[in-house]
Formats: structure tokens, C-alpha cells, sequence
């Protein structure tokens, strides 16, 4: 088979890892793919959104496959422009897509269903929205309709913030379209988790669970980034609130989406709070999370092609995914100054010594080859993958690893994989 992976970041590479060794692949290519993916796959310079230089490569690539990894490109049609020309193409369609693209549709879809989630009203008014806002109190959560960057979402501790949340959005527009209307819903106490499953339009099958960390600085301080590190399994989520989370939450909607006339084919990702009362739902996603998705991969034992192409076909129910029980750890190394402004340009050194435990694995992000070299290009730039017998195994030799990396411009968090110790 020849196959594309579409997208640039770390969960690209880790997709790219595991699909590259699947015994069906012949070529292997990634669009645009960056330094990391250049080793598995044959990379061409496509931007993930640019659905039509995509669709036109894959016709004369006469390409069997593709995987597609950002949301970006979901919410603008690309799996609808492929399968318009006969190719067959992992993700949802972007009606589908709408259910990471409008908290509003997903928020709405989540009663319609009976899904538990916080309870919530929906306004473009900004005074209407104040107005509850005083009735119901802080703490209380300020959530914009559309694709915000991960900016969307304020959890007010008071009335100011949760006022100004609403000017931001309603009165100064700073989210454009995404914020004209806006979620207003109860603050949620518990524990977060992550829970992917794989959907084929009628019949899901669970994958796995992580803990992602967000913010920027150790012990959960600084702003909001598109995610630090990672780890699998989540430490809050046993296997009974599996079961839970599967039956209350992912089938119901997958059943919603269907009756709805927008199945959803594709990664169907569930960010969850494990609350006193059982999982609720806090939103979801159309597409594995990054850098959940490295974790996921490193765990992942299966060839993970047959599956997403199942998932295509709409015969999930014929496939079975194994995976290695161990705990994988996922460690972000970003540019300096990121999330503000990250500088470009550094070399990274050391990548190679880095790399000789074959429990570890690092995943490229922001990087591009300069004469031989690897030099910072983004954001997030790397993401130092483990498996370990235990979280506490898995992270010593994640740091390990990233303590050989001789980059001065970059940093990480320290602790990555320390929950619940
Ligand atoms: P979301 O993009 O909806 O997942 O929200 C981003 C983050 O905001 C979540 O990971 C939570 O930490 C927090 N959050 C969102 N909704 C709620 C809620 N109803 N109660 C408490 N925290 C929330």
C-alpha cells in the first residue's frame, strides 16, 4: 500500500513510527511532515490545509491510504475532498468534525443524549450572559463556541474573571467567529483524563487512556500550552470507569452522531473530569491529542493500519488491538519562550546518543535539516517517549534521555509521569 500521513507534529511522527512498520506499506509518505518523519517516511511539502494540493498528489501518487492528524484539516473537508475522488482516507467528515469544531453542536448533541456533561446555557448576548452568570455564581466555566487554539476556555474562580471572559469573546471579539456565542456551564470537580477510541460510523473500539499536562511550568503553573507531556494509561481511570466511560459516553454519542445523519468515522477523543458522580464529558475531540498520541504509540503493539482501515470500511467488530501493559511517558521539549514566543533557528545536539535505549523514542515536532543538522522550527520541538515497567520506571528514562539532548534553547517540564505519588 502507499500511504500519506497528513500533518507536521509529534503525534504525526508517532503515526508515522507505527505505520512505517507495518509489513502492508510499500511507500510511506507524510504532508509536510518535518525532520523526525524524513527517517520513516518520504516527505513532500503540502500543507496539512491545503486540501487541494493534497488531493491532487494523492491522485497522481495513485495513494491507497491516508491518515490524517490534525483537526484543522478535518473541520475544512479534506476526508470529504478525498472520498469524493475514491480515496480512502482516516478521520471524520467535516459535518462529523463539528463535534470538536462547535462546543455548542457537541454541548447541545451531549443533552440531546443523555451524555453526562456540566450543565450549561448557550449566549451571544453579553449582558444575557452576565445576567445568569450573577444568578449562578463562581466558580463557573466561560467556554467559546469554536476552534480557539486551546484559548477558548476560562474556568472563573470569581465574577470578574468569569465578566471578563464574556467581554473577551462577546464585546471585544478576540476569538473572531469562534467566540460569538458562548458556553456558560457549572464547574466541575475531579480528576482529568483523556480516553481515545477508534469509531467506524456504527461501532467503536476503546483504545487507551493518558493524562496530559497543559500548562507550561512544573506542579500545573504558567499559561496554557497545546500540551507538555503525556502519560499512558491515565493513573485515574481503571478499567471499571472504562467500562463507564464506553457505555455512558462514547457509544451514546457515536449512536447520536449516527442518527443525526453525521457519523463519525475516525479517533474519537474524550476529555473527561472523573467527578464523585461518575465520568463526565468536557469535550471532544476529532483526532488523537498530541502529545497523547506519542504515549499511545509507544503502547501500541499491533499493526496499527489494519485497524484505522477497518474503522474506514465501517468492520471495526473483525479487529482486535493489543497493547503492551506497560506505562509509556511522553516529555515535551519546547523552545524558549514558548507559548508566547517561541525562538527559532537553535541547532539541537545530541540527539543520536539520546536514542540508544530502545525503551525511548523521540518524536519530532518543530524541526527542520539544515545542511545535516537539526534546527529548532516551532513551538513545541520534540517529544522524549518511554516505556517503563511503572510510571516511576518510564519517567527516569525519559529524562534520561532528554538530560543527553544538548539544546540550551529549549526546556521541558520535570514532572511529567509524577501523578499520584
Ligand atoms: P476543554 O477545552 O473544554 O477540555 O477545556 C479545557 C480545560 O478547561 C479542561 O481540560 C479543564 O481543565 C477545564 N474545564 C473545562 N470545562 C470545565 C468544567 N466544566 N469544570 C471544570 N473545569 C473545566
Amino acid at each position: 500500500m502507499r500511504v500519506l500521513v497528513v500533518g507536521s507534529g509529534g503525534r504525526e511522527h508517532a503515526l508515522a513510527w507505527s505505520i512505517s512498520a507495518s509489513p502492508l506499506v510499500d511507500r510511506l509518505f507524510c504532508a509536510p511532515g518535518n525532520a523526525g518523519m524524513a527517517e520513516e517516511a518520504e516527505c513532500v511539502a503540502i500543507g496539512a490545509t491545503d486540501i487541494r494540493g493534497l488531493v491532487e498528489f494523492c491522485r497522481k501518487e495513485q495513494i491507497d491510504f491516508v491518515v490524517v492528524g490534525p483537526e484543522a484539516p478535518l473541520v475544512l473537508g479534506l476526508v470529504d475532498a478525498l472520498e469524493a475522488e475514491g480515496i480512502p482516507a482516516f478521520g471524520p467528515s467535516a459535518a462529523a468534525s463539528a463535534i470538536e469544531a462547535s462546543k455548542v453542536f457537541a454541548k447541545d448533541l451531549c443533552v440531546r443524549s443523555q451524555i453526562p456533561t456540566a450543565t450549561h446555557r448557550r449566549f451571544r448576548d453579553p449582558a444575557a450572559a452576565k445576567a445568569f452568570i450573577a444568578t449562578h455564581g463562581a466558580p463557573i466555566v466561560v467556554k467559546v463556541d469554536g476552534l480557539a487554539g486551546g484559548k477558548g476556555v476560562v474556568v472563573a474562580e470569581d465574577l470578574g474573571a468569569a465578566y471578563r471572559a464574556v467581554d473577551a469573546a462577546l464585546v471585544e471579539r478576540r476569538f473572531s467567529a469562534a467566540g460569538l456565542e458562548i458556553i456558560v456551564e457549572d464547574c466541575l470537580a475531579g480528576a482529568e483524563a483523556s480516553f481515545f477510541a477508534l469509531v467506524d460510523g456504527t461501532d467503536a473500539l476503546p483504545l487507551a487512556s493518558a493524562q496530559d499536562y497543559k500548562r507550561v511550568g512544573d506542579g500545573d503553573r504558567g499559561p496554557n500550552t497545546g500540551g507538555m507531556g503525556a502519560v499512558s494509561p491515565s493513573p485515574s481511570l481503571t478499567p471499571e470507569v472504562e467500562g463507564e466511560v464506553m457505555d455512558r459516553i462514547i457509544l451514546p454519542v457515536v449512536a447520536a452522531m449516527r442518527r443525526e445523519a453525521r457519523p463519525f468515522k475516525g479517533v474519537l477523543y474524550a476529555g473527561l473530569m472523573l467527578t464523585e458522580a461518575g465520568p463526565m464529558l468536557l469535550e471532544f475531540n476529532a483526532r488523537f491529542g498530541d502529545p497523547e498520541c506519542q504515549a499511545l504509540m509507544m503502547r501500541l503493539m499491533s499493526d496499527p493500519l489494519p485497524a484505522l482501515i477497518a474503522a474506514h470500511d465501517g468492520v471495526l467488530k473483525s479487529v482486535d488491538v493489543r497493547w503492551h501493559a506497560d506505562c509509556a511517558v511522553c516529555v515535551v521539549l519546547a523552545a524558549n519562550g514558548y507559548p508566547d514566543e517561541p525562538q527559532r533557528g537553535s541547532e539541537i545536539r545530541g540527539l543520536d546518543a539520546a536514542s540508544t535505549d530502545p525503551n525511548v523514542k523521540i518524536f519530532h515536532a518543530g524541526t527542520r535539516r539544515k545542511s545535516g543538522r537539526i534546527i529548532a522550527d516551532g513551538g513545541r520541538v520534540l517529544g522524549v517517549t518511554s516505556l517503563g515497567g511503572n510510571p516511576a520506571e518510564a519517567r527516569e528514562r525519559a529524562y534520561a534521555a532528554v538530560d543527553r539532548i544538548d539544546w540550551p534553547d529549549g526546556f521541558c517540564r520535570r514532572d511529567i509521569g509524577r501523578v499520584g505519588e
